[in-house]
Order: C-alpha cells, then structure tokens, then sequence
C-alpha cells in the first residue's frame, strides 16, 4: 500500500485505502508462525499539523505454533496502529511531545506502508503462543502430548507426593 504524501500536503480531507499483502517473507522466518492467510489492511492517510497521520486497521488470519505442546492452531489477529510520515526533519529544540507521536521522517514522496504493517504484526504477535490457556503441553519424560492422551510417568514426575517414596525406594 503506497501513502503519496505530496499529494496530500494541504488536503483537508482524508485519503481511504484499502490493500492485501503477503507475508510468506515472515512466515517463513518466525518459529512460532507456521502458516498465513492474506493481511488486509484499510488505511485512513490525513495531513495535520505538519504530518501525514495514517490509521490503520489490520487482520490476518494465522495458524501458530503453540509454545508448550507444538501443535498448530488458529488465532486470528485484529488491530489498529497509527503512524506519523514527514519529509521534513523536526527541529533540534522541537521534542517529541509523546513516545507514540514520534514522526517517521522519509525522504520519498509515496512510501509503502507495508514495511510498517509487518513490524505491527510481529509487535502483536504472542511471545508464547497457546493453544489454549489450559494447554498441558507434552510430557518431558516420553514426549506425547498431554492434550490428547496420558501416559504413564506423568504423575511421578509432576505429583510432589512421590518424591519421598522415591527416595525411600532408591536407598
Ligand atoms: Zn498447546
Ligand atoms: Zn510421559
């Protein structure tokens, strides 16, 4: 999606776009993302105070990997993030009133808002995805996964209560 910032320099009223990416790049770099559907982005681009304000909403479906138990699952993801674009460098003494206002200072006239579509979803992105938050996740002893069957040294090694008698035993 391209934003042609010259073009609306001194526009009162705001450009809408709307655009579909790919984003197999980061698909196939990130561990945790095992699959992607298309991103569709709508974009509301307006010149204020100086800057080119876009607002962007953005949902993607994914399939990610879950943390504990490896398995893929769905999890659809929806939301919006804002951007500020200038051509011109602010001044020294000018600081920037907000950490969220900080103004993206380009050199082009039409910049692709894709690179920054791409940092917002790796930004929402689940440090440690789960499949659910009741995940059991695999056994660290024989490896299955304990959301679809029970194996049998699960309950010596997480139950405390078998400690001691493994100590006894052991003696
Ligand atoms: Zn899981
Ligand atoms: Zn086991």
């Amino acid at each position: 999606m391209l934003i042609h910032l010259r073009e609306l320099y001194g526009k009162q009223e705001k450009v809408h776009l709307a655009d579909k990416i790919d984003i197999s790049d980061i698909v196939d770099n990130h561990l945790s993302i095992s699959k992607s559907g298309l991103v569709h982005t709508e974009a509301d681009a307006i010149y204020e105070a100086g800057n080119v304000r876009v607002n962007a909403h953005v949902h993607v479906d994914l399939e990610l990997i879950c943390s504990r138990c490896l398995a893929a699952f769905e999890e659809p993801l929806d939301f919006s993030y804002t951007e500020l674009f200038s051509n011109e460098t602010p001044k020294e003494d000018e600081e920037p009133a907000d950490i969220d206002d900080t103004v993206n200072v380009v050199t082009e006239d039409k910049i692709s808002l894709d690179p920054y579509t791409k940092e917002h979803i790796l930004l929402e992105l689940p440090m440690f995805p789960l499949c659910s938050e009741h995940c059991k996740g695999l056994c660290p002893a024989c490896g299955v996964n304990l959301n679809e069957e029970a194996c049998n040294c699960t309950e010596e090694l997480t139950d405390p209560r078998w400690s001691g008698l493994k100590g006894f035993l052991s003696k």
